[in-house]
């Protein structure tokens, strides 16, 4: 098949690319590997599609983060919502800057996207897994897939995203293709995904959920903190808030150190916290302690606190002496778990690492080393922190990449 235009994955960047060409008219031929466009697209913010987020910019990214601020300048947050109010699809912005479809529906977002590629005379080609890629005797992009089906264009965006979900499209693959064309990339982790602790220090709460302040710490230094839900899993510390501390946790592994993750379950200092739960004790003296912090905690979480500050659960809460009630109390401010790893990408929803952005110009996202190539999407060294933040990345950089598409096949015309 020939095409002017030919897109490598049809994810979040492909599509988002295939549109804006598309509406231009350039017929892009997009190139999906699975069944269905758009896997991921589906699962995100819980299947209400945390699309942008209103405060997007350069902290809050890791990896070539330079490139944030070029490439936003030209597509900050508004304009995303502008492209995509363009499609038919409105926005609204939650907490925190998050911004949603007004639908709250994930797939409203896809079906935007979706929709109107074809509309517009682009063609989406799924079952199409490009396996390799590069540049014929003529000049045109040759693409391969898996079934041995050739596909060339004059342009090629790769948009094949992370290796983050594989059950959703998450692969290697375009990493390879780049590397043949002799790009480079950094090493590549799983990000915004679970943490890894003592089995037996969670195995009772295992399905607990607390809201909570969780603090990432190393050698006795904060090295990050956030508020907002943990769960409590399988030797595995989950839920967004401790999701986001999975970065600092491997970094520390990495050095050798030994992370610790600290949950607040209450706000004040301990010692505020020692006073109240001798209020608490005056107050309910006839308690069992396996009931004593429940209406401060869920009651399972409240007696693995009470066992992890050494105290009977039969004693009664008249008998707590007081050094029992410091332990409660500094357990109930930093409950401590060290941190021995974080989960694989199967669990994950971004990839740190990728290929090198300094190896494209921002303005146009076309490769330095071979003209006529671009990238776009979470296959670049590039990964956001949780709220939107790895989307508006994936549409910024498709929506620029479609620019320089489009502004180099004018000049060739
Ligand atoms: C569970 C979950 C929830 C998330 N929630 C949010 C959220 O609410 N907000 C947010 O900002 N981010 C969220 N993310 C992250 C976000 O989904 C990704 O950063 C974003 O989808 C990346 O877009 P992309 O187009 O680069 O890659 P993808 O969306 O992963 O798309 C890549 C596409 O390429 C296809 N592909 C791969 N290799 C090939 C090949 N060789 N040939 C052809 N096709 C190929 C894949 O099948 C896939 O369809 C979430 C991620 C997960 C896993």
């Amino acid at each position: 098949m020939n095409a002017r235009v030919m897109i490598s994955g049809g994810g979040a960047a492909g599509l988002c690319a295939a549109c804006a060409l598309a509406k231009r008219g350039f017929e892009p031929l997009v190139l999906e590997g699975q069944a269905r466009v758009g896997k991921k697209l589906l699962a995100t913010g819980n299947g209400r599609c945390n699309l942008t987020n209103m405060g997007a910019e350069e902290t809050r990214y890791h990896g070539d983060t330079k490139a944030i601020s070029v490439v936003f300048q030209r597509y900050p947050p508004q304009k995303v919502r502008a492209f995509f109010r363009s499609l038919g699809l409105e926005t609204v912005e939650e907490t925190e800057g998050r911004v949603y479809p007004m639908s709250r529906q994930a797939a409203s977002v896809l079906d935007a996207l979706r929709l109107t590629i074809p509309a517009y005379g682009g063609t989406i080609q799924t079952e199409a897994p490009v396996a390799t890629l590069r540049r014929n005797e003529r000049g045109r992009f040759e693409a391969q897939d898996e079934s041995g089906a050739i596909y060339t264009a004059r342009r090629v965006l790769v948009a094949t995203g992370g290796l983050a979900a594989p059950k959703l499209g998450g692969n290697g693959s375009g990493v390879r293709l780049f590397q043949a064309l002799g790009h480079t990339s950094s090493a590549s982790f799983s990000t915004i995904v679970p943490l890894k602790t003592d089995s037996t220090l969670v195995r009772a709460l295992k399905g607990q959920r607390v809201h909570c302040t969780i603090a990432m710490e190393a050698n006795q230094r904060t090295l990050r903190e956030e508020n907002g839900e943990v769960l409590f899993g399988d030797g595995s510390l989950s839920g967004i808030a401790a999701m986001q501390l999975a970065r600092n946790a491997q970094e520390v592994l990495r050095k050798g150190g030994q992370p610790v993750a600290i949950l607040r379950l209450v706000n004040g200092s301990t010692k505020e916290w020692i006073d109240e739960l001798k209020r608490r004790k005056d107050r309910c003296p006839f308690y069992p302690m396996e009931d004593f912090l429940s209406g401060i905690c869920p009651k399972r979480v409240g007696m693995e606190i009470v066992k992890a500050a050494k105290i009977a659960l039969a004693k009664r809460a008249d008998a707590l002496t007081q050094d029992e009630i410091a332990r409660l109390a500094e357990h109930l401010c930093a409950w401590r778990f060290p941190i021995t790893g974080v989960q694989g990408f199967e669990h994950a929803q971004a990839t740190s690492g990728g290929v090198r952005l300094n190896e494209f110009d921002w303005n146009t996202m076309q490769s330095k080393y071979v003209n006529g190539l671009f990238a776009a999407g979470e296959v670049l060294n590039v990964d956001g922190d949780c709220g939107g933040y790895n989307l508006q990345w994936a549409w910024a950089s498709a929506l620029t990449a479609a620019d320089g598409i489009a502004q180099s096949l004018q000049k060739e015309r």
